[in-house]
C-alpha cells in the first residue's frame, strides 16, 4: 500500500462516522439514557455492561474493560489492522481514503476489479471443465466447498484469460500489474496460470488480491502463486483467513498449514479454522495477524527433516511474540502425510485429537537443542545452555520466559539462579523474574489523571488551561503529556474524545489515554471548566511549592543568585493566586 493516511482525514472520518451505527451493525444496541448498551461482544455475560457513548464516540465495557473508538472497535471485533479499519469505516461513510503520496500512485482500485473479474472467469471455466471437476471430486471436495472458497480453473491455453478480459491495451496492462498476464519478450502478453485449479487469495474484507494455482495433471511447478503486486505481499497474507473468519465467529485456535489444499481439505471435514502461508516461511507479520485473532496457534508440519527445519524457522519467527496467555504448538505429521491426506484417512476427530496433543513451543525448543549436544556430558549440557541463550533473549521478559528458563534449568541440571544469568547476561538477573513490563505509568497523581480525563471528555477545555507556558515547564510524570495535549487541542476544540484518541494513536501512552477516556467525569460543561481550571491551577501551585522548598533550603546555606531571587518572587505571586477565583469565569 502506498502513502500514509493524512491525520486530517482521520479527524474528519471520526467526526463523520457514528460509533453507535458502526457497532449497532454488528451488536444489537439498546438505548439507555444518554448511552447505548449491549451484552459485551468481547466477554461472556448475561446482563449488559457494554456501553457506547455518542458524545465521546467511544465504547467501554465495565465488565472486561474493553474500550476504544470506532476504528478501535473494527480492529478488535473484525480483527482488522489500522489501515483496513480506516478503509472499512471510510467505505461506510462514502469517503475515499486519501494518501499522502500523489493520487497517481494508487492503481490499486483498478487491480481489485481486474482480480475480481479473473476470479469470476476462473469459476465459470471450472463449471465447464469436466477434468477439473473430476480432479476436485477425486480429492473429496464438494460443490459447497468449491463455492465457499471460490475455487476455479485456468484453462489449458496461453491466451484464454487475455482474450476474455484483456481486449484493450489498458486492460492488458492492468491484468499484467495484477500478476495475471506475463509480458512476452517480443511484445504482447500471455496467461500466467494455465491448466490449474485456482485458489483465490482474499484479504480480510474478502477482496481477491492474488491467486494460487495447482497444476491439474503432471508438470512443474506443482504450485504457482501470483507474484508480489501492490496488493499482494506473500510474507503477510494467510490463505483461508477470510474464509475461516466467515465460518467461525470466535476463533479459539488457528491451525497453520503449508498448502491451500490442506486448508480446503480440512474445511471439507468441518475443520474451518486452518490457514496456510503462501510458499514462504512463517513471518513475524503472519504472527502479528494471527495473534490479533486468537491466542492459540498450532503449526502443522511434515515429520521429515524439511518439515522440522521449517518448524524451527517458524519457532524463530515466533519467539518475540510469545508471552503468557499465548499458546504456540507444533504438530508433526507422520511421514508421507499432509493435513489433507491425514484428515481424509483418520477423520476430523482423530485430527483434532492430534492438535490437542501438539508439542508446546518450549518443549520443541529444548528437544531440538538437545538433539545437537551430548546430554550425558557436562560439556554437552553447558553447550545446550549456550545454544539456548540467543533464543531465550529474543523472548520478551515475563512469565513465559521464566517458565522456559525453569524448564531449561531442569534439563541441564542447574538451578534457575545459576542458569538465568548465563542466558540473559546483558540484563540484571533479577529483571527477568519480574512480570512482563506494563506500560510506563502515565502519572500516579490523581490530579494529572483527572485533568487529562476532563480534557479527553471536553477537548475545548484546552483553551481554558491556566498558564500553559508554566505547565510546560513542570517536570512531573504526566504533566508534559497534559501540556502536549493542550497544545494539540487548543485549535481543535470541536474534536470528540474519539477524535483526540485517534490523533494520539501512535503515542506511547495511547493505551493509558484510552483508559482515562473510559472514566466518568462531570457531566456539566460549565462545572467541567471550573474543575479543569482548578486542576491545572493546583498543578502550578504544587510545583511552585516544591520549587519554593528547594530555594528556601538553598537559601539557608548560601546566598541566592539574583535570578533565583526573582524566581522566588514569581513563585510567591503564583501561590497567592487563589484557586477558587481562578475557576470562576
Ligand atoms: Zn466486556
Amino acid at each position: 500500500m502506498s502513502g500514509r493516511i493524512p491525520q486530517s482525514f482521520i479527524d474528519e472520518l471520526i467526526a463523520r462516522a457514528d460509533i453507535v451505527e458502526v457497532i449497532g451493525r454488528r451488536v444489537p444496541l439498546k438505548k439507555a439514557g444518554r448511552e447505548h448498551k449491549a451484552c459485551c461482544p468481547f466477554h461472556d455475560e448475561k446482563t449488559p455492561s457494554f456501553t457506547v457513548s455518542t458524545q465521546k464516540q467511544f465504547y467501554h465495557c465495565f465488565g472486561c474493560g474493553a474500550h476504544g473508538t470506532a476504528i478501535g472497535f473494527l480492529m478488535a471485533y473484525d480483527h482488522m489492522g489500522f489501515v483496513e479499519a480506516v478503509e472499512e469505516l471510510a467505505a461506510q461513510c462514502g469517503l475515499e481514503v486519501p494518501r499522502e503520496q500523489g493520487p497517481d500512485e494508487r492503481p490499486e482500485a483498478g487491480l481489485y476489479d481486474a482480480l475480481e473479474a479473473a476470479a469470476r472467469f476462473y469459476q465459470d471455466r471450472l463449471r465447464d471443465s469436466e477434468p477439473a471437476k473430476a480432479y476436485l471430486r477425486g480429492r473429496g471436495l464438494t460443490g459447497e466447498i468449491a463455492a465457499r472458497f471460490r475455487l476455479g480453473y485456468a484453462p489449458d491455453a496461453w491466451e484464454a484469460l487475455r482474450e476474455c478480459l484483456g481486449r484493450t491495451e489498458p486492460e492488458r496492462r492492468r491484468l499484467a500489474a495484477a500478476g495475471l498476464l506475463v509480458p512476452r519478450d517480443g511484445g504482447g502478453h500471455y496467461d500466467r496460470f494455465r491448466d490449474r485449479v485456482m485458489f483465490p487469495i482474499r484479504d480480510v474484507r474478502g477482496r481477491t488480491i492474488a491467486f494460487g494455482g495447482r497444476i491439474l495433471g503432471e508438470g512443474e511447478p506443482k504450485y504457482l502463486n501470483s507474484p508480489e503486486t501492490p496488493l499482494f505481499h506473500k510474507g503477510r497474507e494467510l490463505y483461508g483467513l477470510y474464509e475461516a473468519r466467515k465460518a467461525v465467529r470466535n476463533i479459539r485456535r488457528l491451525i497453520v498449514v503449508e498448502g491451500y489444499m490442506d486448508v480446503v481439505g480440512l474445511a471439507r471435514h468441518g475443520i474451518d479454522n486452518a490457514v496456510a502461508t503462501l510458499g514462504t516461511a512463517t513471518t513475524a507479520e503472519h504472527l502479528e495477524r494471527i495473534f490479533r485473532i486468537t491466542d492459540e496457534v498450532v503449526f502443522c508440519f511434515d515429520g521429515d527433516r524439511a518439515g522440522r527445519d521449517a518448524a524451527w524457522r517458524a519457532l524463530g519467527a515466533a519467539l518475540p511474540s510469545v508471552r503468557e496467555g499465548r499458546q504456540l504448538r507444533f504438530l508433526f505429521l507422520p511421514e508421507g502425510e499432509d493435513p489433507d491426506s491425514l484428515v481424509h484417512t483418520a477423520g476430523a476427530d482423530a485430527f483434532t485429537r492430534r492438535l490437542d496433543e501438539a508439542v508446546p513451543l518450549s518443549d520443541f525448543l529444548i528437544r531440538r537443542l538437545a538433539e545437537d549436544v551430548d546430554m550425558q556430558s557436562v560439556d554437552g549440557r553447558a553447550r545446550l545452555a549456550e545454544l539456548a541463550r540467543p533464543l531465550v533473549r529474543r523472548i520478551p521478559p515475563g512469565v513465559y520466559r521464566e517458565l522456559l528458563v525453569e524448564a531449561l534449568a531442569d534439563t541441564v541440571g542447574l538451578t534457575v539462579e545459576r542458569l538465568e544469568p548465563l542466558l540473559t547476561s546483558d540484563s540484571r538477573p533479577s529483571e527477568s523474574r519480574r512480570p512482563a513490563p506494563r506500560l510506563a505509568p502515565l502519572a500516579r497523581s490523581n490530579l494529572v489523571r483527572k485533568a487529562i480525563a476532563l480534557l479527553l471528555r471536553y477537548p475545548f477545555l484546552a483553551r481554558e488551561a491556566r498558564d500553559i507556558e508554566a505547565l510546560r515547564r513542570i517536570d512531573r510524570p504526566g504533566v508534559p503529556l497534559l501540556a502536549a495535549l493542550i497544545d494539540d487541542l487548543a485549535e481543535r476544540g470541536t474534536l470528540t474524545t474519539a477524535g483526540v484518541l485517534e490523533r494520539w494513536r501512535d503515542h506511547e501512552h495511547h493505551a493509558a489515554l484510552e483508559k482515562l477516556a473510559a472514566e466518568n467525569v462531570v457531566e456539566d460543561e460549565e462545572v467541567a471548566v471550573t474543575v479543569f481550571r482548578n486542576a491545572t491551577g493546583r498543578l502550578l501551585h504544587q510545583d511552585a511549592e516544591r520549587r519554593m522548598g528547594e530555594l528556601s533550603q538553598k537559601a539557608a546555606g548560601t546566598e541566592l543568585s539574583d535570578t533565583e531571587k526573582a524566581e522566588l518572587r514569581g513563585l510567591h505571586t503564583v501561590l497567592r493566586t487563589p484557586l477558587e477565583q481562578a475557576g470562576q469565569p
